[in-house]
């Protein structure tokens, strides 16, 4: 590829740089290599010209018809670039009942990269995890409000706590007018590369115009409420890890165990807990404890250790699942439910107005500007 070609990914790079979730320049240039699995040059060269808030086609049109496309055909390359997973579309209901087609940049993950379960390599997924470890990692866990939150097991929660709506699983496919499953990347990852994840696969759950993007993308299938409830349930009693997105309304669910590449590079870090939102901890009754270790093999973030035959809790890597609760036999662990009580936004569009605001905040600290 001439100089030309190369410019443009990084140039493109420099602009998803600038998204609430960036995407950083690193020495060994991994970054480009992923920008070109992702995208064709012509393709680059339009998402370097969408922003990450959603907008109509004739928007974008007007900022790439220098290219010399017709609005049809910007469209049509729009269409391939949202089904390969490099951008998102979005739906606008109108009051008339019609709908309006929105497109909008992606950050690399939760995002792009959670896109290609149909299009994933062996070589992809070595350099997704060669920029997790340079950059992207620190990249993910920078942002002061979070992308993802857990949602405890329900029978791991006290009756005297209350739980708020946009806690109860319940409510979000109760209320959702389509859903859709598909299976994990991270355990297509795993079959790649020769290693062995014994969880379910079929395990990310995407509602209402994500669940139409997941099936439309070809990974997706849409299910009924109760098939919904049904493989909720298999989830969680396999112990996997409920983290939808950081919304009142997500557009996501993953269930995640501990091959999971978010939940296992969080894990790498120091306080995994204040990367992960929950309004939830853990707390052992150490009279009642037995030390039989149960909890210690079902937790997935490794944060209990067994010391004088009592369990101990690592608050710092702790992210209230409710996995360790729920599988006590003698009812020693507790989740109790934290002082303050974090809301999160509504929906995705707000999360990421929100982390774009603080980075604006931490940016002006630096320097100086109160
Ligand atoms: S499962 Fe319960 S009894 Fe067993 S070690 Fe853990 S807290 Fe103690
Ligand atoms: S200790 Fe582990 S299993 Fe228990 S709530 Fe915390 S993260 Fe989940």
């Amino acid at each position: 590829m001439n100089q030309a070609g190369t410019d443009i990914y990084r140039k493109l790079q420099q602009h998803l740089d600038t998204l609430p979730i960036g995407y950083p320049a690193t020495e060994s240039g991994i970054e480009i290599r992923i920008l070109k699995f992702l995208f064709s040059p012509t393709e680059a060269e339009i998402a370097l010209n969408m922003r990450f808030i959603p907008e109509p086609i004739k928007n974008i049109y007007r900022r790439v018809k220098r290219l010399g496309m017709t609005i049809g055909e910007l469209e049509e390359m729009l269409e391939t670039m949202f089904i390969k997973g490099s951008i998102r579309k979005a739906r606008l209901e109108k009051g008339d009942g019609t709908e309006e087609i929105l497109y909008q940049n992606s950050p690399l993950a939760v995002g792009m990269f959670e896109y290609q379960v149909n299009r994933i390599t062996k070589e992809f997924y070595e350099d997704f995890e060669q920029y997790m470890e340079e950059a992207f990692r620190d990249e993910f866990s920078s942002t002061k409000i979070n992308q993802l939150r857990t949602i405890p097991i329900e029978k791991s929660i006290s009756p005297e706590h209350h739980i708020a709506t946009y806690d109860e699983l319940n409510n979000i496919f109760e209320d959702a007018k389509q859903i859709a499953v598909s299976s994990c990347i991270c355990h297509k990852a795993y079959d790649l590369l020769d290693k062995s994840c014994n969880s379910m696969s079929e395990r990310c759950f995407t509602v209402n115009s994500s669940a139409l993007n997941a099936v439309n993308r070809g990974y997706g299938r849409f299910i009924t409420k109760e098939e919904a409830f049904s493989i909720l349930k298999r989830a969680q009693e396999e112990g996997l890890v409920i983290q939808p997105g950081n919304a009142k309304h997500p557009s996501y669910i993953c269930c995640c165990c501990s091959c999971c590449d978010l939940l296992s590079n969080i894990k790498k870090l120091d306080r995994p807990w204040e990367l992960i939102t929950s309004n939830y901890y853990t707390e052992v009754d150490s009279d009642l404890c037995i030390g039989c270790e149960t909890c210690l093999e079902r937790c997935k973030m490794d944060a209990i250790h067994i010391e004088n035959d009592v369990a101990l809790i690592d608050k710092l890597l702790c992210i209230g699942c409710g996995n360790c609760v729920v599988s006590c036999p003698e009812e020693a662990i507790k989740l109790k439910k934290k002082d303050k009580e974090v809301i999160p936004p509504d929906d995705s569009t707000h999360l990421f107005l929100k982390i774009m605001d603080k980075k604006a905040e931490l940016r002006r600290k630096e320097k100086g500007i109160e």
